[in-house]
């Protein structure tokens, strides 16, 4: 119990010091840690201090969940590059500057869009709404409206040749059928929905049915998607010989962020994509002209008349990643450089507040049914049906806390925040390490590892003298609670002996010349049954630079019951042990940056 008491001491005296300055006052919750914390100065030495006040800045509310191409994710990039400035770190990102631009743009409607028949006009979020694509989709005045059935039941739809050039309304699968919910061809983000082949390709738009559902919060994301999406030329995320599809990204496969707003299924004619509208029951029998329920495929509906107006907006400056040197100090081998990664997105906010305690208990209590025997299961419906919060004793601290923002405080600012640690302590040093440290926060990497495909093929430095690539994403937990086998000295580690076994034994040899060695965890280089660990070596920016022949290690401490969640917030954050897993990565890194030859890579 040291730790988190001493934790608690230490937090009150630089409450007692804050209070003068900034009277914030919260109680601690049960690691010792309270929900907002005053920033004190930071220092040169890798301290739990120095991280702690990184990390509440950095996964404030106040930066709304830093998404890719919102402001939340400028706030973000801000905050480094502003740290970087008076740290001394040297700009090597575009013309001068801590910044690397990407083409994000923002989709959406505008209020000015319209949808009627028999002069009957539809209410824009209230009745219907549409989700944006790639571009503007297919008119549909003066298209007639016909029923087509139910999404997924090819039995009983009607036939391509029905739907061609008409609207066709759709009522959405059934919850447990199989068939996906969401409109088919799944147009806008991140390809959801989507039969392989599409027998609706030739229809101009399709309404389905399933708005009753959503709230008006939801219904608004449906046009306003959380995330930009890169407008990337062809060729400009991945090397022409290798299919962007094969890199599976965290936030859907590498081609989400350029492709899934494609509409995405095989048999889409050319040309502009099909409007994806979401509609009411009541707007349904509007448009059919009868009760949609008990409506039979192939009734046919009035003649539509409206538009969609598409609106793009260039939002570069939402989605910028940050790149950063520190130069060696050898004349020769300071032209070559160790990178580090952390990225600095996350998934933003929801549009409809919830009481963030009793998520984070029911969250834990999820964990916990998961974690059995030293293995992670899926829990059952009648395990998790079985869950019990009892909220009095939380009740009793404090009052109910409404939460919205996806903090993303493990995922992942406690790898971009480690990064600007390292910096600071490596500015501290007199003599610099022989090669230079090149700091690339990618951006992107919740909608398909965008920010690292994207620098990896216009680096801001020649990429073959990037000797090695040390990846962060997650290092802020790690407790038993959050994984099995998890504990104060737990680490796993990603792909190190992939490409280069040197680096895979610099690996070592720094882990064992820590005060504590941690237990190197491997096992996620080989593929785990675990619930949500497929594949997690192609879920990272690592994947990115590896693809270029660079090797790479990949550092994170798994996984756990607040991955995504609202509840992914700085206080809940291991910071003893992410102190000392961000000293032993600045050792490694030295190391690297200082040794006379470069990780060899093997030879096949
Ligand atoms: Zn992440």
């Amino acid at each position: 119990m040291k730790n988190i008491r001493a934790a608690g001491l230490a937090a009150l005296s630089i409450f007692a010091g804050a209070c003068a300055s900034a009277p914030i006052v919260t109680p601690m919750n049960q690691f010792g840690l309270p929900a907002k914390l005053a920033p004190t100065p930071t220092a040169a030495a890798i301290s739990e201090a120095d991280l702690k006040t990184r990390l509440y800045i950095f996964a404030d509310d106040s930066m709304q969940g830093r998404a890719y191409g919102r402001e939340g994710n400028m706030k973000g990039t801000t905050y480094i590059a502003n740290e970087l400035k008076r740290l001394g770190v040297e700009p090597a990102g575009d013309n001068g500057t801590y910044f690397q631009e990407m083409p994000v743009v923002q989709r959406r409607f505008a209020r000015t869009s319209a949808l009627a028949t028999g002069g009957r006009a539809l209410k824009w979020v209230d009745e219907w709404i549409a989700m944006p694509g790639v571009a503007a989709p297919r008119p549909f005045d003066g298209a007639k409206v016909i029923y087509g059935g139910t999404v997924g039941d090819t039995t009983t739809q009607i036939t391509a040749a029905q739907a061609n050039g008409k609207v066709v309304i759709l009522m959405p699968a059934a919850p447990g059928t199989g068939g996906r919910g969401g409109p088919p061809g799944g147009g806008g983000a991140g390809g959801r929905g989507g039969a392989p082949v599409n027998r609706f390709a030739g229809a101009v738009a399709i309404a389905t049915v399933d708005l009753d559902a959503m709230n008006m919060g939801s219904r608004a994301f449906i046009n306003d998607s959380p995330q930009g999406r890169i407008n990337a030329p062809p060729g400009a995320l991945a090397p022409p010989d290798t299919t962007a599809g094969g890199r599976g990204g965290r936030g859907g496969a590498a081609g989400g962020a350029a492709g899934g707003a494609a509409g995405g299924s095989a048999g889409a004619p050319a040309g502009p994509p099909q409007a994806q509208i979401r509609i009411t029951r009541a707007a349904a029998s509007v448009l059919l002209g009868a009760a949609i329920e008990g409506a039979r495929p192939g009734a046919e509906g009035g003649t539509v008349s409206g538009k969609l107006d598409f609106v793009e907006t260039p939002v570069p400056q939402f989605a910028r990643n940050v790149v950063g040197i520190i130069r060696g100090s050898d004349p020769k081998l300071k032209n070559s450089f160790v990178a580090l990664g952390g990225h600095p997105d996350h998934v933003g906010f929801d549009r409809n507040p919830i009481d963030a305690d009793s998520l984070q208990m029911y969250n834990a209590a999820r964990q916990a049914l998961m974690n059995k025997g030293g293995e992670l299961h899926q829990a059952t419906p009648a395990e998790l049906a079985s869950i019990k919060i009892n909220l009095d004793s939380v009740r009793k601290l404090r009052p109910v806390r409404l939460d919205s923002i996806r903090n993303g405080a493990d995922d992942d600012g406690s790898g971009s925040m480690a990064l600007l640690e390292i910096a600071e302590q490596v500015q501290g040093m007199t003599v610099k390490p022989k090669r230079s440290l090149l700091f690339v926060w990618n951006n992107g990497e919740e909608v398909g590892l965008t920010g690292s495909a994207w620098f990896t093929m216009h680096p801001t430095v020649p990429r073959d003298s990037i000797v090695a690539q040390i990846n962060i994403d997650m290092i802020g937990r790690g407790r038993s609670k959050d994984i099995p086998g998890g504990g104060d000295d737990y680490l796993a580690v990603v792909g190190s002996q992939r490409l280069s076994t040197d680096l895979g034994q610099s690996v070592v040899a720094n882990n064992l010349k820590q005060p504590s060695p941690f237990r190197l965890d491997y096992r996620f280089d080989s593929t785990t049954v675990w619930p949500g660990y497929n594949n997690i070596y192609g879920r990272s920016d690592h994947a990115n630079y590896a693809r270029f022949n660079i090797p790479i290690a990949f550092f994170f401490t798994g996984l756990h019951a607040d991955y995504h969640q609202l509840s992914d917030e700085p206080q809940y954050i291991d910071y003893p042990h992410y102190a000392r897993i961000t000293q032993y990565i600045n050792d490694l890194v030295l190391d690297l940056a200082n040794k006379e030859k470069r990780p060899a890579l093997f030879k096949p």
